[in-house]
């Protein structure tokens, strides 16, 4: 197969994508979608990684987020959509890759470090959370793409991706997967959009799902107010004449994406010319200016059209898969 594929997906946790889905992700998905076949999967597996006590309705999710790909301008007569968990291939190959992935690899990956802490706090971490970097690999490599794009935190599980994909193919001597490329946007608040909130100490993080810090793409125009209303600013700036951090301040960097005025914005923050206020008030126009086309392409999609969306996305997904799962078995002497 000659054609150029591009594989990317993001987890059924949440039945809304955000803003940092959009500017690290999903906009260079769109952006490839001249160029390439772009193969947009929704992860609903993945989202049982993390789960709590209550499962995710899975199915509702899945077809929620693959409302968002189109209400962002994935255009599907172009780019297959699909669900993971409709093409059992993923499953196969990654019970293959387990047996040439080490465990200590699994265990040094920063997110499962993370996760750990949980243990020693007496919650369960299961096999599935320790795996799904393997899991992530098959994702990928069973479209044996030329790139995956992919927010800044994907970085470290990607390298362990092509590592999977080199193990294979040196254990059973076969160059079944070519390596393939991050694509990582190069400005690195898109890369890593922070969320509206803070961490425990005090420093911005990541726009998560999980975290509840989010701008979802079809947030109404009241939400997107009441939501800026309350983000973080610099806590310092008690009045409109102390001055700014405009670097550790939420409003600030979104209106850096957001704002075609914001570097006299920051300027005037800065010297305490400005407020938290006004900063505020700007941004949540700008902002709902920003999110009307999504909201306007959003509401035409139904249950009926996507579901006969993913079906022909699953049609598709299936083709490659089962392509590379049969030189897989050949290169295993499976068959
Ligand atoms: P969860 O908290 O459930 O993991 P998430 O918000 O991290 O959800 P994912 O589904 O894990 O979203 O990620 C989907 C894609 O969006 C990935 O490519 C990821 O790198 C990217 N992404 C997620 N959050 C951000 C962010 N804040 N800024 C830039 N890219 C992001
Ligand atoms: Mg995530």
């Amino acid at each position: 197969m000659s054609e150029r594929r591009i594989l990317s997906g993001m987890r059924a946790t949440n039945p809304r994508l955000h803003l940092g889905n959009y500017e690290g992700a999903l906009r260079n998905w769109i952006r490839l979608q001249s160029d390439y076949r772009v193969f947009c999967m929704v992860a609903d597996y993945h989202a049982l990684t993390t789960m709590g006590d209550v499962p995710p309705d899975l199915a509702y999710n899945s077809r929620e987020v693959a409302k968002d790909y189109i209400a962002a301008g994935i255009d599907p007569d172009k780019s297959p959509i699909f669900i993971q968990s409709q093409v059992p291939e993923h499953a196969e190959l990654h019970l293959i890759f387990s047996m040439v992935t080490g465990l200590g690899k699994l265990e040094r990956v920063p997110t499962y470090k993370e996760k750990r802490e949980d243990l020693a706090e007496g919650r369960q971490v299961s096999y599935g959370l320790l795996g799904y970097p393997v899991l992530q690999a098959a994702d990928i490599l069973l479209y044996r793409p030329y790139g995956v794009p992919v927010g800044k935190d994907q970085a470290p599980h990607l390298e362990l991706s092509r590592e999977v994909g080199r193990s294979f193919n040196a254990a059973f001597g076969a160059e079944v997967f070519p390596e393939f490329k991050d694509i990582i946007d190069d400005d690195d608040l898109r890369s890593k959009l922070p969320g509206l909130d803070v961490d425990e100490n005090g420093q911005l993080r990541k726009m998560s799902k999980s975290y509840d810090n989010c701008i979802y793409l079809t947030d109404d125009a009241d939400a997107v107010a009441q939501k800026v209303k309350s983000a973080f600013t610099t806590p310092s700036k008690m009045r409109k004449t102390d001055p700014g951090i405009p670097e550790g301040c939420a409003v600030c960097q979104y209106l850096k994406l957001y704002s075609p005025d914001w570097q006299t914005q920051w300027e005037e923050d800065r010297r305490g010319e400005r407020g938290c206020m006004q900063n505020k008030n700007d941004l949540i126009e700008r902002l709902n200016e920003f999110l009307v086309p999504f909201r306007e392409r959003r509401k035409d999609l139904d249950d009926a059209s996507i579901d006969a969306i993913l079906k022909r996305g699953r049609e598709e997904a299936r083709d490659v898969a089962s392509e590379t799962m049969a030189e897989v078995r050949r290169a295993m002497r499976l068959i």
